[in-house]
């Protein structure tokens, strides 16, 4: 399953899911229905699988349009089934084995199961959960992994195609099950490893880039953005024609987030604000209006860019917004 949620993780929904579509994946993994909608509407064949519990509303579409749901709750269940009454709904089981999410605890899973021996309007196709800790508790993760293929060993599995999933990009890298047969893996896709130690065998699919636009030459003692950032030397500061507004994070302000001008890391100088940011080019041989400046990619990686913002590559990536134009090659 390619987990695609999140605008595929901010590179573009219906683009990124058309390269997947041709893959004949069993599922493209998505947030709601208003994702799988997007999906439907742009002609993508690879059936959606709604990841997470979905809303009242939005369950009659699911089983019209045959996008398969996990059931999380024992509500879940009974409107799927009242819903498939003509024609019966392919549906997973979600297990709750640590994330607190949604999902049966292992201590329901037998009255879910003999809910759905009574509930016509279901097919189980599958049974899945998720992972809370994958890349940070390699020991609550295995013990996770345990008590999942324990639960599963005891389901009984009609036919070949029954799906069984556990692991996102963490857990797929780190760890192996017994009994999984299908993964969902969402960050690794797009080329940025969740644990540092595997960044190397991928290439980011993303940069983000802007230009400069002017190059000021400022005297020791100036103010830099707002809040007024004093300089400590004369500076030499460009202004870069990107800000929050497109999702560049204002909290790396002050916290050494730097940005490749040229082949060179400069460091960003003041606060980020919402369309410009200005940084330091001092220390370059060479700088001019229109160079290209490159804000993450595969020489600045966003999960560094992250990790000094406080946050997480899924969010900065997430987050990018539809000022910035998509390009793709
Ligand atoms: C987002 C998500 C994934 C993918 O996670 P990554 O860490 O990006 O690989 C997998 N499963 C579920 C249920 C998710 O919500």
């Amino acid at each position: 399953m390619a987990v695609i949620k999140g605008g595929a993780y901010g590179h573009g929904l219906l683009k990124i899911a058309q390269i997947f579509d041709q893959e004949k994946l069993p599922f493209l993994g998505v947030a709601n229905a208003g994702e799988a909608r997007k999906l439907f509407e742009g002609g993508i064949q690879t059936r959606p699988y709604i990841l997470g519990a979905t809303l009242p509303v939005e369950r009659e579409e699911i089983a019209a349009r045959r996008w398969t749901p996990c059931l999380c709750s024992f509500e879940e269940l009974e409107h799927f089934n009242q819903l498939g009454r003509t024609t019966p709904i392919e549906a997973h089981l979600a297990l709750d084995t640590g994330m607190g999410r949604g999902g049966f605890l292992p201590e329901h899973l037998g009255a879910a199961l003999e809910k759905l021996r009574s509930s016509p309007g279901i097919q189980l196709t599958g049974v899945g959960s998720h992972l809370p800790v994958a890349d940070e508790d390699s020991a609550f993760t295995r013990s996770q992994f345990e008590l999942f293929d324990t639960l599963v060993e005891s389901i009984p599995k009609p036919g070949s195609h029954f799906h069984i999933h556990l692991s996102n990009s963490a857990g797929l890298l780190n760890y192996q099950s017994r009994t999984t047969n299908l993964v969902r893996p969402g960050l690794l896709l797009y080329g940025i490893s969740p644990i540092a130690e595997h960044q190397a065998l991928l290439k980011p699919a993303m940069s983000l880039k802007t230009r400069v636009s002017v190059i000021n030459n400022l005297p020791k003692g100036h103010g830099v953005s707002y809040g007024r950032t004093i300089l400590k030397r004369d500076t030499q500061a460009a202004v870069l024609g990107l800000g929050y507004g497109d999702g560049y994070p204002r909290s790396l302000s002050g916290k050494g987030g730097q940005v490749l001008l040229n082949g060179t890391l400069c460091p960003l100088l003041g606060r980020v604000t919402m369309d410009q940011i200005i940084v330091d080019v001092t220390d370059l041989p060479q700088c001019h209006p229109g160079d290209e400046a490159i804000l993450f990619g595969k020489d600045l990686l966003v999960t560094e860019i992250a990790a000094k913002a406080g946050t997480i590559a899924w969010e900065i990536l997430t987050q990018i917004t539809p000022r910035v134009t998509r390009s793709y090659r």
